[in-house]
């Protein structure tokens, strides 16, 4: 199938259908060129689980930002394990992280919003760009109760990058943390330790912190923004 052949019917169809059948349609329909990104929160190690109990052969990619944090790096090794996987690391480009960071070090995260922001651009938005390029259906872990920015992420919508459409699916849009934690308990699925640490949303070191009770899930992001609109996103969900 090419992702100019799908109609508005299909779409409809894709955004009607549980997890486990959308995962399956994705790789039976488009094979290689569909690959689940992730990095190591919970709903990605839910997807994977999930795609390895229904296919012989799937594709995992992660962003390896150079700061993770080592629990997450556990987690990756993990999985590899237990699934008999080779996941698939997009790292920044050594040039470009190089200049950023004779330009303003290696914490010019701390000084304003638009270096977090490039900070990001480097080592996520630009590496997620080049693993994009290699495939046509992206598979992702965002859910809808994450933030009031996700709170309509659709199941299935074809996307514009670098040019080209591709179709972005997430199949744990409408789940969550319970349902989450139940499949994880249940299935005995190898997860990041953080996740036990009081931490909801996983990016980098320092970027990263838990939260404390009551707060909103992704509030524990580059907690030294405080402006209400602050999206609290990295720019590889756009
Ligand atoms: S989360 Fe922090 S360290 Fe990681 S890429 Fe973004 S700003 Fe840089």
């Amino acid at each position: 199938m090419r992702i100019e052949d799908l109609t508005e019917e299909t779409l409809k169809q894709l955004n009607a259908m549980p997890a486990d059948e959308l995962i399956r349609w994705a790789f039976d329909n488009f094979g290689e060129r569909a690959a689940i990104g992730t990095s190591f929160q919970l709903t990605g190690t839910v997807i994977i689980d999930i795609a390895n109990r229904h296919l012989k052969k799937i594709r995992v990619f992660t962003i390896d930002t150079l700061r993770l944090h080592p629990e997450t790096y556990e987690a990756l090794n993990n999985t590899e394990e237990r699934y008999g996987l080779a996941v698939e690391r997009f790292y920044p480009d050594e040039d470009t992280l190089k200049n950023m960071l004779e330009r303003f070090g290696e914490y010019l995260f701390f000084m304003d919003k638009a270096k977090q922001e490039y900070c990001c651009f480097v080592r996520k938005v630009e590496p997620n760009r080049r693993a994009l390029k290699t495939l046509d259906v992206w598979i992702t872990g965002l859910r809808r109760d994450q933030s009031d920015y996700r709170k309509d992420v659709p199941k299935a919508s074809v996307i514009e990058e670098d040019s080209r459409k591709i179709l972005k699916i997430s199949p744990l849009a409408d789940w969550d943390m319970d349902k989450i934690w139940h499949y994880i308990k249940e299935n005995n699925v190898p997860y990041n330790k953080l996740f036990d640490m009081d931490y909801d949303s996983i990016g980098c070191i320092i970027c990263s912190t838990p939260l404390v009770e009551g707060e909103p899930p992704r509030s524990g992001r580059w907690r030294w923004f405080h402006k209400e609109d602050d999206k609290k996103e990295c720019g590889i969900h756009k």
